[in-house]
């Protein structure tokens, strides 16, 4: 195939779909490559439980959100939340803000406004083309895609490449395409887990009875320092919410130290004296964990964490008791499978973009998304900067294509 004055688009993600509607919406053709037989899957995988697609703070708590990294946060300042809820309703889809500041389409799901995106781009011409697996380029510069049909070739005038990261690879973004980068001289930084799990070496108790308990109302951090929230137990070890915010903190600690060291505050409302009040009341005959239930209201997994971790000693000295209930420490052994993760820092290196995104040794080559060096909490800041870091990789490309 040869197309003149189209641009090709690889991987069908957030980024990827930004993108081609950039640059369908300046009346340029888009082709949109992907390895998967239907596309988005880790968006729609997003919404399982609710597509938290971006978020309300005030903007310049929202952009800290992207630490120092200062092109990120321009490109995102420039598409940021009400952009995205303004792209969804023109898309037909209303936003609700959650109780949190988190904003979700109202339907919550994902596939509602993947279909109304999709079938907009397809109206505006875009062509999609799924089992195409990229695999690198040809002699002459070429792109080489392998396809139940066998090998197609395609020369697009301009590429963006936005696929993804390098977990959930089910679900398409495996991250192989950092060899075929390395190979070409484009040097990547190494994927990492991050918003992932962590590993703890539980008793067969918690793995049995516990393995996916919330832990509600709960403070936890590494040191004095803790933040309100909540995590999920799992089999292996904890996952979710806080930890998610926490988990660049706690990989920075594993590897200095080798493991890290997890404090929670299970009852933050009560101070430790209050706690020691209540639990100085007579106990009778009562047993430790109902006596517990009863005046401090510690129950279900929250009481079995604290078995978990503090020896029968302390168990019966109320004065440690109650100083532990405000600083339960869990050893965390180890990070959870990069696999695992929710989203992964590494890849394309920022010095290796210019300021479209493109990169500056393979001119007309656009990166976007997930595949680009960075890294967000969860709370809908990861979609934020994948949808706008495809529109600058598309009016990057549009504006070559317009130039020519
Ligand atoms: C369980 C889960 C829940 C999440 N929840 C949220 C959330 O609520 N809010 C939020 O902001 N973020 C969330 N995320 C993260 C978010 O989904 C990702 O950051 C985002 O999808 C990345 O978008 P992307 O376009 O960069 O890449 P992806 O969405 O990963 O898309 C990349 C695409 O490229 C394709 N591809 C890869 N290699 C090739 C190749 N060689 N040839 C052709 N195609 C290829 C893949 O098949 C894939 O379709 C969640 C992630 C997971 C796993």
């Amino acid at each position: 195939m040869s197309e003149s004055n189209r641009v090709a688009i690889i991987g069908a993600g957030p980024a990827g779909l930004m993108a081609a509607e950039i640059l369908t919406d300046k009346g340029i053709g888009v082709d949109i490559y992907d390895a998967m037989p239907s596309v988005g899957r880790k968006f729609l995988m997003a919404g399982k439980s609710g597509l938290n697609i971006t978020h309300s703070e005030p903007t310049d708590i929202f952009l800290n959100r992207y630490g120092d990294n200062q092109r990120l946060i321009e490109m995102v300042s420039q598409f940021g939340s009400q952009d995205i809820i303004k792209w969804m309703a023109d898309l037909g889809i209303e936003a609700h803000t959650g109780s949190t500041g988190r904003i979700f389409p109202v339907m919550m799901k994902s596939s509602p406004l993947l279909r109304a995106w999709l079938m907009r781009l397809g109206e505006r011409g875009a062509v999609l083309h799924t089992k195409h697996r990229w695999q690198g380029w040809n002699d002459l510069g070429g792109l080489i895609f392998d396809t139940p049909e066998g090998i197609r070739t395609s020369s697009p005038t301009a590429t963006i490449f936005a696929m993804g990261g390098g977990s959930w690879k089910r679900l398409g973004s495996d991250g192989k395409w950092a060899d075929i980068f390395n190979k070409q001289s484009l040097e990547t930084i190494p994927f990492e887990p991050s918003n992932s799990g962590f590993l703890i070496n539980w008793s067969d108790k918690i793995k049995q009875d516990f393995a996916g308990a919330p832990v509600k109302s709960i403070r936890v951090g590494l040191g004095q320092d803790l933040i309100s929230g909540e995590f999920v137990v799992t089999e292996k070890g904890v996952e979710s919410g806080a930890i998610y915010t926490l988990s660049a903190k706690i990989r920075e600690q594993i590897k200095a130290y080798g493991s890290a060291k997890l404090i929670i505050d299970l009852l933050p409302h009560m101070s430790e004296q209050d706690i020691l009040n209540k639990l100085s009341r007579p106990r009778g005959k009562q047993s430790l964990s109902n006596y517990l239930r009863k005046t401090v209201k510690l129950s279900g997994v929250k009481l079995a964490l604290l078995y978990e971790e503090i020896d029968k000693a302390v168990l019966q000295d109320m004065e440690k008791l109650a100083w532990r209930i405000k600083s339960l420490p869990l050893t965390i052994t180890g990070t959870a499978n990069l696999d695992e993760a929710i989203s992964t820092t590494g890849g394309v290196d920022w010095e290796a973009l210019d300021e479209n995104l493109m990169l500056k040794d393979y001119p007309g080559n656009y990166c976007a998304g997930e595949m680009i060096d960075w890294d967000a909490p969860t709370g809908g800041y990861l979609i934020t900067a994948c949808l706008a870091t495809g529109r600058i990789a598309g009016l990057g490309a549009a504006a070559r294509i317009l130039e020519q």
